[in-house]
């Protein structure tokens, strides 16, 4: 007998039927003699919309009544299935975060996890009963409802597997494993069988949302195995996993795009020791992350200082910036929605030269002009106007012979 955790999201909890389908799926794996936590996502569209709602009642929405707001699909999801399960004959139960409890800091929208309190699970679990715990969502020391970050369901998942020493760790979603990029936006896109919790966490926060960078996280944190398949049919998919030989032989393993970041550049800022916290200090107060940064060569005592911040921290962040600006005597605050960040991700960019040549080569054949740039170890990304996102994917996945 084996502990196995499922996580089925929005797609595969999209309608009655799927979740009917889900119910079948989950008994399936029940009936074989395992015991069973099945983490799932609000039904397709639900967060958006409540997320929605939030925005129409307020320009900046209160952080702790946010998440009491956008945890709400979830806590529809796990009430139907279990609901399903039970008129099917099963023993079930449903779990919001604080009844687990999935213990989180208090940074409202983007809580982490700090601890699961496995004892009350493990009674149900040796009665037999199949737990189906709401993803994404947790609460805090003083009891209020937190929400892990869009996407924050695969999250729950890993750490639950990982608190409870699962087995078998599966996220179904709606495509057949991690692909070499975006199989919705590149048909030459192909199956990865492994693919190591490295490359996969820079995938992730690089904008493959298949799995939310924090569940990586957490699974190469407690070497958890997360198998990535569809609920759609019975296809391996991808195991994500510790690193072997193999793997790092492989020169760029995927191509990962974010459209969601926006670019804001303080234009004239007076070139002395300083600045760069300056600007930067107010956003991080604010728990706003920024992601590139580029700053100008000094022309005549000053320069310019672009970064870019999450499309949801936008007007924030831009307020912010503002407010900076003045205070340093810059000339003024640009910004631009319209761009997104394409990288390249591979081990094997360790050991060879030449790949960023490569890639800007190929970007610059198509008229693709490079806004921005970054790279670490296992990747290069850059920022181009966003209309050339698919194209810059598709190139950049043919040029690294991934369409093969
Ligand atoms: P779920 O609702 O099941 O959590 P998500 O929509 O969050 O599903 O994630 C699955 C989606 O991730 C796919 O439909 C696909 O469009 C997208 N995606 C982006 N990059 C990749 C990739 N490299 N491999 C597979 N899917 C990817
Ligand atoms: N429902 C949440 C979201 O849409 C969490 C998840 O789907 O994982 O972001
Ligand atoms: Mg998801």
């Amino acid at each position: 007998m084996a502990l196995v955790v499922q996580k089925y999201g929005g797609t595969s909890m999209g309608s009655v039927e799927r979740i009917r389908n889900v119910a079948k799926r989950v008994a399936k794996t029940y009936d074989a003699g395992n015991d069973m936590v099945v983490v799932v996502s609000a039904m397709s569209g639900e967060t958006n919309k409540l997320v929605a709602l939030a925005n129409e009642v307020c320009e900046f929405p209160d952080n702790r009544e946010y998440d009491v707001l956008v945890a709400a699909g979830e806590q529809v999801s796990i009430a139907l299935l279990a609901m399903c399960l039970k008129s099917m004959g099963y023993k079930a139960k449903s779990y919001l975060g604080f009844q687990v409890p999935i213990q989180t800091d208090s940074a409202y929208a983007k809580a982490r996890i700090e601890k699961i309190d496995d004892a009350k699970m493990r009674t149900d679990l040796k009665e037999g009963t199949i737990l189906i715990v709401a993803g994404f969502q947790g609460v805090d020391q003083s009891g209020s409802v937190t929400t892990l970050g869009r996407g924050g369901s695969d999250t729950s998942a890993v750490a639950l597997a990982a608190a409870l020493k699962a087995d078998v760790c599966e996220i179904f979603t709606d495509v057949d494993g991690v692909y070499t990029t975006d199989p919705n936006i590149c048909k030459d896109a192909k199956k990865i069988e492994r693919i190591s919790y490295e490359e996969m966490l820079e995938l992730a926060s690089l904008g493959a949302k298949v799995l939310q960078i924090r569940s990586v996280e957490f699974a190469s944190k407690y070497n958890v195995d997360v198998h990535v398949r569809s609920s759609f049919n019975e296809n391996l998919g991808t195991m994500v996993t510790k690193e072997d030989k193999d793997m790092e032989a492989v020169l760029v393993s995927g191509i990962a795009y974010a459209k969601d970041e926006v670019k804001i550049a303080v234009m004239q800022v007076p070139d002395k020791p300083g600045i760069a916290a300056q600007i930067l200090s107010p956003l991080s107060d604010a728990n706003i992350s920024v992601d590139m940064i580029v700053q100008n060569v000094s022309e005549a005592g000053s320069t310019d200082f672009t970064f870019t911040v999450p499309q949801a921290e936008f007007k924030k962040a831009l307020a912010i910036t503002q407010e900076t600006a003045q205070a340093i005597n810059a000339k003024e605050v640009l910004s631009d929605e319209n761009v997104s960040k394409v990288s390249i991700v591979g081990l094997g960019m360790r050991s060879h030269a030449g790949v960023a040549t490569t890639m800007f080569k190929a970007l610059a054949a198509e008229g693709i002009n490079i806004q921005m740039i970054s790279t670490s170890e296992i990747k290069i990304s850059v920022v181009v106007d966003a209309k050339y996102t698919e194209l810059a994917v598709r190139v950049l996945h043919d040029v690294f012979g991934l369409s093969k």
